[in-house]
C-alpha cells in the first residue's frame, strides 16, 4: 500500500501515477487518485493495478490540476472493491483523505457520526475518519489542521495520511503514525509519499515525519512538524 501527494506549480497527474507506480512493490489489491483543477474536484478509484487506475482515470475525469492525491490500497476494512478504494470524500464533498493503516475503533465513531446523520457509502474505517475530521471541524469551528489533530486524538489505530479541502487548496495536512510518511520539499512545490521513490528526481530534500508527528503542507510556508499529541495547532 502507498500513498502520494503533489501541490505546487507542475500537473499532479503524472507525477502522482508515476509515483503510485513506484510504490507498487509495496503490495495493493486497489488504487485512485484524486485531483483539484482549480474549481473542482475529480476522482477516479478501481479494484486493480495502477495501470487499471491510469486507464479509468484518463477516460473518466480531467487530469488536470496541481493538487492531487493518489492512493493504493491494501484492504483491512470493507473488500477490495472499486468503493472502498480510496481517496475517500467526506459528507459534504469538501474533504479529501487517503491513508494507510487501519482504525481500530472505527465502528464506535461510524455509529456516533451516524447519529449525528453521517452516510457512509463505503465500509472502511477511512471514510469514518475524514468524516469525524469533518464533524470536528463543524462542530468545533476549526481550521482543518486542528481538526484533523483533534480527531487523531480520539482514534486509536495506525496510519498515514493525507487531506485537504477543496475550499482551502493550497494546503495538504499530513500525519503519521506507524505507517510512513515522507515530505519532499522542491521550490513553491511539495512531494508527500510512503517514501522517496515518487519524488527523487524532483528534490533530494526530504522530511521524513516520526509516529505521532503531522505537518502542515502549504504553498509558501516552511514545513513545521507539530506532536498530533501535545501542541494545540493555531
Ligand atoms: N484501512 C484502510 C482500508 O481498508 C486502509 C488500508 C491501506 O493501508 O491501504 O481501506
Amino acid at each position: 500500500c502507498g500513498i502520494v501527494g503533489y501541490i505546487g506549480h507542475r500537473d499532479a497527474y503524472p507525477v502522482i501515477i508515476k509515483g503510485l507506480q513506484r510504490l507498487e512493490y509495496r503490495g495493493y489489491d486497489s488504487a485512485g487518485v484524486t485531483l483539484f483543477d482549480g474549481e473542482n474536484i475529480h476522482l477516479a478509484k478501481t479494484k486493480g493495478k495502477v495501470e487499471d487506475l491510469k486507464n479509468k482515470a484518463e477516460a473518466s475525469i480531467p487530469t488536470k490540476g496541481k493538487l492531487g492525491l493518489g492512493h493504493t490500497r491494501w484492504a483491512t476494512h470493507g473488500v477490495p472493491n472499486d468503493v472502498n478504494s480510496h481517496p475517500h470524500y467526506s459528507n459534504s464533498g469538501d474533504l479529501v483523505i487517503i491513508h494507510n493503516g487501519i482504525i481500530e475503533n472505527y465502528e464506535s465513531i461510524k455509529q456516533a457520526l451516524i447519529k449525528r446523520g453521517y452516510t457512509f457509502e463505503s465500509d472502511t474505517d477511512t471514510e469514518v475518519l475524514i468524516n469525524l475530521i469533518e464533524e470536528v471541524k463543524k462542530k468545533e469551528g476549526v481550521k482543518l489542521g486542528q481538526a484533523v489533530q483533534i480527531a487523531l486524538n480520539q482514534v486509536v489505530g495506525a496510519y498515514a495520511i493525507a487531506v485537504f479541502d477543496k475550499n482551502k487548496p493550497d494546503e495538504i495536512v499530513v500525519a503519521k503514525l506507524g505507517s510512513p510518511l515522507a515530505i519532499g520539499i522542491g521550490e513553491n512545490e511539495y512531494f508527500i509519499a510512503s517514501d522517496a521513490s515518487p519524488f527523487i528526481e524532483f528534490t533530494n530534500n526530504a522530511i521524513y515525519l516520526e509516529d505521532e508527528e503531522m505537518a502542515i503542507v502549504r504553498i509558501g510556508k516552511e514545513i513545521k512538524l507539530r506532536k498530533i499529541k501535545d501542541d494545540s495547532i493555531a
